[in-house]
Formats: C-alpha cells, sequence, structure tokens
C-alpha cells in the first residue's frame, strides 16, 4: 500500500516540498494540471493541494502526511501530529502598523481594527494580551487594507518586509514563526508507518547533508 503525501500545488511551498522528496531518491514530477501522481520508485502517491486544505486532509486520512507551514496548521486547529521541521518556508507572522503610526505596546491596539488571515491566531495573541479590537478576516492582499481606509493595522505573513515597506507599512509585533513541518494523521495503519519510518530516515541523512 503507499503512504498518501499532501503537498502544496503552486505557491511558496511546492518547490521546496518536490525538492525534499526528489532528494530523498523519490522521482516524482510537478503538479502540472493533475491532482496526484504516483512515485516511480518508492511506495508513495503525492496529491497536490491548496496549503489551507493539507491540514483537514491529513486529520481526516484522505491525505497520510502532508507538508504544511506551521502559520497554516496553528490556524486550522486539526487534530494531526507534527512529525518534524523542515527548515523551508520560513516567515513570520506579524504584526504591522503605518509607517509614522506612533506605537508603544500592543495596548495601543485597543479598539482598532485589524486585517488579517489568520483570525484565529490573531485573536489568541490579542486574547494573551488582554487587548480588545476588531478582526477583520480578508483572505487575500491584507497588506493594502490600511491604505484604503479598511484597517488601522495588519496582521499578516512577512519574510524579508518588503510588501510591508512598500505598502508603507511597518512591522511591531511577531505573532508566531513558522517555517514547513511534515504532519501525519494520527492513526496511521502499521503497513504506512514503516513506510513513513523509511521516508523520515531519508529526510534525516538529507537534512545532515544539507547541513
Ligand atoms: P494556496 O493557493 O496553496 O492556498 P497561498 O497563496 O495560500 O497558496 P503561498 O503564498 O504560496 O500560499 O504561501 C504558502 C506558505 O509559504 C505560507 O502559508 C507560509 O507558510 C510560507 N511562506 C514563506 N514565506 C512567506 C511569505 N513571505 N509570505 C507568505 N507565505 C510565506
Ligand atoms: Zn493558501
Amino acid at each position: 500500500m503507499n503512504l498518501r503525501i499532501a503537498i502544496q500545488k503552486s505557491g511558496r511551498l511546492s518547490e521546496d516540498s518536490l525538492r525534499l522528496l526528489n532528494d530523498c531518491g523519490i522521482s516524482v514530477k510537478s503538479a502540472g494540471s493533475k491532482l496526484r501522481t504516483q512515485a516511480e520508485n518508492f511506495p508513495v502517491e503525492v496529491y497536490f493541494l491548496r496549503d489551507d486544505d493539507i491540514p483537514q486532509y491529513v486529520q481526516d486520512g484522505v491525505a497520510d502526511i502532508g507538508v504544511v507551514g506551521e502559520n497554516v496548521l496553528y490556524e486550522k486547529c486539526k487534530n494531526v501530529e507534527v512529525v518534524k521541521p523542515l527548515g523551508f518556508g520560513k516567515c513570520r507572522l506579524a504584526l504591522a502598523v503605518p509607517r509614522g503610526v506612533e506605537y508603544g505596546s500592543v495596548a495601543s491596539l485597543e479598539g482598532r481594527r485589524i486585517a488579517t488571515s489568520y483570525p484565529f491566531l490573531l485573536e489568541s495573541f490579542l486574547r494573551q494580551h488582554r487587548v480588545e479590537a476588531e478582526i477583520h478576516e480578508i483572505s487575500g492582499s491584507v497588506e493594502i487594507a490600511p491604505g484604503i481606509g479598511l484597517a488601522d493595522a495588519v496582521c499578516d505573513l512577512v519574510s524579508s518586509g518588503s510588501t510591508l515597506f512598500m505598502n508603507g507599512l511597518q512591522e511591531v509585533e511577531t505573532i508566531l514563526e513558522s517555517q514547513a513541518v511534515l504532519v501525519k494523521n494520527t492513526e496511521l495503519e502499521n503497513s504506512k508507518e514503516i513506510i513513513l519510518r523509511k521516508l523520515l530516515f531519508r529526510i534525516d541523512s538529507v537534512q545532515a547533508a544539507r547541513r
């Protein structure tokens, strides 16, 4: 039986996810228009999905394991097991306010409107700091919200910070440091656990060689 592994179809994690499999000696070609593909020389089948759907699919056992960013994983709150950090897809979920706005602490966001695609993580962060703010959930281009008068602040993913900069924003708080992780279904059958262990062994070697 095959181990079914879910990776992002097209986006920032796709290339590194495929490269990891290939470096593990598992030959799979990139998605193209396909939803899934069978590796030629290892008992895995690769499913190409939107990253947001991966935690759910792994929880439900539609896929056995998956590669997803911690940001998405913790936002979705699904019941899956983190097996291993993968060292790519590094970014942080951060709060940013328009440059020129004076920012003292989280408390200065009290009563403000914050645009984000990560309402759960933002809500938890604000609760921790006992701050009440209006969370406006939007699915993309969060960084333009302050410029068009839709929000006073944003909570968004950042890597270099250039997108924030270009939109006149300054980063003021880090909410979560994130990277891609390998997750697995909590009730894998024995035969699949065995394939997973082989895969993990290869990933360890690849990671050791990269260091
Ligand atoms: P999909 O169509 O699969 O839903 P997407 O547009 O939601 O794609 P991408 O922008 O491809 O997602 O990002 C996928 C993941 O890459 C993010 O969830 C995050 O874990 C990681 N990532 C790394 N750096 C960044 C960055 N600077 N901005 C956004 N995501 C980043
Ligand atoms: Zn997505």
